[in-house]
């Protein structure tokens, strides 16, 4: 039994109350954006309509105010993944923005021909095409870590592409299209060991798990604001500040230069060398709001409330005919990726969300994944805080009568 009183959390998402085709909405498709409660909502637009300035730059009152909760936020991120010092908390557009940061950043200091750069086989696009990038502009070289058949890493062909020349080993803490939550603290120490820096994605696992960025000892961590509860374009790009230090920014412009000439541009400190231009301010605001509202609920709270939903939901599924869920991993998050016999997942989606029912179809930005088990996609509910087993009884019901009609 959960100690969270999942009808008051309800009550503060208004738009879990909407019809959908005429249908209670029942939203599963957490793991692509959750929604924002009342509180995050509002204070993005509090900011708007009393503290809205530039940051850093005035000394007008407001601008001051606007740069104290901009870098209160800053600070509320520190210590919900606590973070030595603020300065290693870089606000980005996003996971995307803050990997296509790193990878930038990162390849052009450290990087140079023949090195080597680790990621996985279940990453997303997104942490698979920035490096790619990187590694074609560095005439570097990119490994990949085979899964198997549940749906986990192969930790022993890990370690044996390991090699002197790994200078960055980057991987999801969890994986988005399967649920799978990878051994994080085996492979951050086995990458310390060879002496390599490691990059986290935790896009899919700050909403879930407790993540301590110390405590792990990542080099490198990144997150998205928008599935936390908070705002859309708002991100985390989190490095250990002698690594943020020697590295070179990425973007120029406003913000991240101490001096500009026509000779030389000399660059600001941390936080700023990687904020170029003026940020999301609002949507950083509104991210330091959803993060007080994990945290008042307790992230430890919302992971053991949604394994028992993760847990209520399989024991249903597999007694569906025709069930097949992809991704067995032991340790998983609140992701159920799954096909029914050979319908196919767009046409079972369509059918869903006729009775209010929102789960997403595809191959969920992860396409190595579904070619690895040769399928095209899959159907995918991912669960939040806000779910329950009344909603998980609905999807049921709702595939089984979906299931019964393609016969
Ligand atoms: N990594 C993972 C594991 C994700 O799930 C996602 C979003 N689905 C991303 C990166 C990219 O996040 P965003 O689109 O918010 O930049």
């Amino acid at each position: 039994m959960t100690n969270i009183d999942i009808k008051k959390v309800r009550a503060q998402f208004p738009i879990l109350n909407s019809t959908i085709h005429g249908k209670p909405l029942a939203y599963f498709d957490n793991a692509a954006t959750t929604h924002k409660p009342d509180r995050v909502v509002n204070k993005v637009k509090e900011v708007y309509e009393t503290l809205n300035s530039n940051i850093h730059r005035g000394v007008h009152y407001l601008s001051n105010q606007a740069t104290l909760a901009y870098e209160e936020a800053r600070t509320k991120v520190q210590s919900f993944i606590n973070a030595a010092h603020s300065h290693e908390v870089i606000f980005t557009s996003g996971a995307t923005g803050a990997i296509n940061l790193l990878a930038n950043s990162f390849g052009e200091t450290y990087i140079s021909e023949g090195d080597e750069i680790i990621i996985s086989h279940m990453e997303h696009h997104s942490n698979i095409v920035p490096w790619q990038m990187m590694c074609k502009r560095r005439k570097a070289i990119l490994k990949v870590i085979p899964i198997n058949g549940n749906g986990e890493l192969v930790i022993d062909e890990f370690k044996k592409l390991l090699s002197p020349k790994t200078k960055l080993v980057a991987v999801t803490y969890v994986s988005n299209a399967l649920g799978t939550v990878n051994p994080i603290d085996e492979i951050i120490k086995n990458t310390h060991a060879n002496n390599s820096l490691i990059m986290v994605d935790a896009s899919q696992a700050v909403q879930h798990l407790k993540v301590d960025v110390q405590a792990m000892d990542t080099d490198f961590m990144v997150f998205s604001g928008h599935k936390i509860y908070g705002p859309t374009g708002t991100g985390v790009l989190y490095g250990k500040e002698k690594l943020l230090n020697e590295m070179e920014p990425w973007q120029g412009g406003g913000e991240m230069i101490k001096t500009v000439s026509f000779e030389e541009t000399t660059y600001n400190e941390l936080p700023f060398k990687f904020e170029a231009g003026t940020p999301n301010i609002a949507g950083a605001i509104g991210l330091g709001e959803a993060i007080d509202f994990v945290s008042e609920l307790g992230v430890e709270n919302i992971y053991e409330y949604e394994d028992e939903l993760l847990r209520y939901a399989t024991e249903q599924f597999i007694k569906i005919p025709g069930m097949r869920i992809i991704g067995t991993a032991s340790k998983k998050a609140s992701v159920i990726s799954f096909l029914v016999n050979d319908i196919h997942p767009f046409d079972m989606g369509t059918m869903l969300d006729k009775m209010g029912l929102a789960v997403r179809t595809g191959h969920h930005c992860a396409q190595p994944i579904m070619d690895f088990f040769g399928i095209p996609g899959t159907l995918r509910a991912s669960f939040a805080v806000y779910n329950t087993k009344e909603e998980i009884d609905r999807l049921v019901e709702g595939i089984t009568k979906i299931a019964k009609m393609f016969g």
